[in-house]
């Protein structure tokens, strides 16, 4: 199965993309948003939008847009400060609220979830009782590899399976992963998908039963200004590097990866899941 998720959010709101305008993101976002949905549309296809409940509040048109067209809606976090920033009520907080904010505007519950890149790890997994306590039941929050900003690289799977934790159980759907020069690497969303030409990725995703993809609105919008900086302990080389990498083609690759592939939401796919079959990971 190819499961299609984007994450919704408001880069601007990061130290690092503050460049130009504030008020400049959200018409790009929602240049790209709107013809993704056209797209999904025309394909017949449901997606999985994972969504900051900053978004919620800031830009109720944009969550009610993809609701009202039928797709999965997810919680992102709040704000998008990555997890291991966070003690244990801070995570807390900032779970509740942002799933709180989309529920309030959507009018339904939110069970599903993606911590902000990724940054759950083995140091920080307690977030996973926090997400069972807010009614969380399916995540898609585990980058079984080394990662700048999380990546929970001793997770045993990069393919589905339950997680238990201190007596609760959550269904874990990981980014899956293929070994390059003996390094695991992601194919499947953000720089990794901008990297690799458009035929790596079609033979990655061909070869694999399980396919979950990430997409961001950044990822595809090459007009962007960009910076030259370090971040979070970063060259800045290094950093400019994962940021703007293939920008020009990506969209281009996103289109024709929808064409040459059938994709379902997060949702239909757990639908389909024989959950009794699957791997039980003790963390
Ligand atoms: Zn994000």
């Amino acid at each position: 199965m190819n499961i299609l998720t984007f994450d919704i959010e408001d880069w601007w709101a990061y130290e690092y993309y503050k460049l130009g305008n504030k008020v400049d993101w959200l018409p790009r976002l929602n240049d790209y948003l709107e013809r993704i949905l056209d797209i999904l549309e025309v394909h017949g296809y449901k997606a999985t939008f994972f969504i900051l409940g900053e978004m919620a509040r800031c830009a109720p048109d944009v969550v009610r847009k993809i609701d009202r067209a039928g797709h999965h809606i997810g919680s992102h976090s709040n704000s998008h400060t990555f997890l291991y920033k966070f003690d244990y009520a801070g995570a807390e907080e900032d779970t509740r609220v942002g799933i709180d904010s989309i529920e309030q505007l959507i009018g339904r519950k939110i069970t599903a979830y993606r911590a902000p890149a990724f940054s759950i790890s083995d140091e920080n997994k307690y977030i996973f009782e926090i997400l069972h306590k807010y009614g969380i039941e399916i995540d898609s929050s585990v980058f079984p590899a080394n990662r700048s900003f999380g990546g929970f690289n001793n997770f045993q799977t990069d393919r589905p399976a339950i997680v238990e934790y201190n007596g609760i159980r959550i269904k874990e759907y990981p980014i899956p992963m293929v070994t390059l020069c003996g390094k695991s690497v992601a194919y499947s969303g953000g720089g990794y998908f901008r990297l690799f030409p458009y035929g790596m990725i079609r033979s990655f995703v061909r070869e694999h039963d399980y396919v979950m993809t990430y997409f961001h609105m950044k990822d595809f919008d090459n007009k962007q200004e960009r910076r030259y900086k370090g971040w979070e302990r970063e060259p800045a080389a290094i950093r400019y590097f994962k940021t703007y990498y293939g920008l020009k083609g990506s969209f281009g690759k996103f289109q024709k990866l929808v064409k040459d592939f059938e994709f379902i939401s997060l949702q239909e796919a757990d639908n389909l899941f024989d959950w009794q079959k699957q791997r039980i990971i003790n963390i």
